[in-house]
């Protein structure tokens, strides 16, 4: 190895070792077309709040990323309000509320600490054993007097699927408000926001192929009035002050523009999911909202006797990355809040393991994964 370059030593242990990547609900991959995007702008620089030649360049990629996302989701680009990412998206909407917020039990960590914040009245909707919101329960909590109701489009541990469309009319039946977090759902099933006629809803660039550190909030156009969480300098029509990501940006519009491309590549995951968990079962695993639609990358399964932390350390060993569910700041594997609303038995709530597939999962990494547990578990895997 005497006389090799760094790089070329790094590219020798590469070989050796390839890692599995299955967490792409974490973040995903980024994408190549992202990247080749990099290059193109690498010459671009200026505020693009700036009169000058190089302000007004920013300013057409900004403006041709808001038209690709609003594109994407079929709605006007005056709807879509660039933020940091979903987090901040859900912020923002949790703010507008009118003094009480519903939120469903199975929803992202965010979007209940976000409503803390507000300091209103929060009341939680149950699910059922499948991860399904109780629409009768939202009906007569809504019966009660007008809320933000915060519904997820899919949940990021589970996959599952809520039933946007009537959650939607129900909502605006009771002159209440739908806040709907669709970081999960965008790219792996089609959204129609003007159709679905939501309020708001979160979408984060990382999940979809872009960067950390961008996203989307999408406002409905019949809403005149938006509290900001950061006033600034006014971009972002006055809702969200300060200069804006270019690179986060224009890398989120970039993937926007694929959108029908990632749709496919999404839908062919779904064989191979299929694929994983037929066998999982044939080992004995337990998969979780199994009885209802999900989206077509992810798989949330436990097995009786390992632990998830056990399980995912000896997956870490062999080159698996997976998790445990949601991806946690202090990087501890946490009991999930998602199987506990659906009252999945305690004993195979810390057992839960989560693998979501992306664009650069091939069907030999879902092959090489149950090479695992057939080593493990002495079975062999069923085609
Ligand atoms: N909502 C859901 C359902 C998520 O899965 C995530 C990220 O894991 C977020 C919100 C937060 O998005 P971001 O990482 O862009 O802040």
């Amino acid at each position: 190895m005497v006389g090799l370059h760094l790089q070329e030593l790094l590219i020798i242990k590469f070989m050796e070792y390839e890692r599995i990547y299955l967490d792409y609900n974490a973040s995903s991959l980024i994408r190549k077309e992202a990247f080749n995007l990099l290059e193109e702008i690498n010459s671009s620089y200026g505020n693009p709040s700036s009169v000058h030649e190089e302000g007004r360049s920013m300013r057409d990629l900004i403006e041709t990323s808001r038209a690709n996302i609003a594109n994407s989701i079929n709605t006007n680009e005056k709807n879509v309000i660039f933020t940091s990412g979903g987090t901040e998206a859900i912020d923002i909407a949790l703010n507008q509320n009118p003094g009480r917020i519903i939120i469903n039990s199975t929803e992202h960590i965010a979007v209940f600490e976000a409503a803390k914040d507000t300091g209103s009245k929060i009341e939680t909707l149950e699910v059922d054993y499948n991860g399904i919101v109780d629409l009768d329960n939202l009906e007569t909590m809504l019966s009660k007097g007008p809320a933000l109701v915060c519904i997820m489009f899919a949940n990021n541990e589970t996959g599952v699927i809520q039933p946007i469309e009537k959650i939607s009319e129900i909502v605006r039946k009771h002159n209440s408000y739908l806040f709907c977090d669709a970081v999960q759902a965008y790219g792996k099933i089609k959204i129609n926001f003007d159709q679905l006629n939501i309020h708001f809803m979160a979408l984060s660039a990382h999940k979809v192929g872009g960067f950390p550190g961008s996203g989307a909030l999408i406002i409905n156009e019949n809403i005149k009035k938006i509290i900001p969480k950061i006033s600034g300098g006014g971009q972002e029509f006055g809702i969200r002050g300060g200069t804006e990501n270019l690179i986060g940006i224009t890398a989120f519009g970039e993937c926007a523009k694929l959108i029908d491309k990632i749709y496919s590549e999404n839908r062919k995951l779904k064989e191979y999911i299929n694929i994983l968990e037929k066998n999982i079962e044939s080992f004995g695993g337990f998969i979780f909202g199994v009885n209802t639609e999900r989206l077509p990358n992810t798989s949330f399964f436990a097995f009786p006797d390992i632990s998830a932390d056990t399980l995912l350390m000896k997956l870490d060993l062999a080159g698996y990355s997976v998790s445990s569910g949601s991806a946690c700041s202090s990087g501890k594997v946490k009991k999930s809040h998602v199987l506990e609303a659906m009252n999945v038995d305690d004993k195979i709530v810390s057992n839960a393991i989560r693998v979501s597939l992306g664009w650069a999962t091939k069907k030999n990494h879902i092959t090489s994964f149950l090479n695992f547990f057939e080593n493990s578990f002495n079975k062999s895997v069923l085609e």
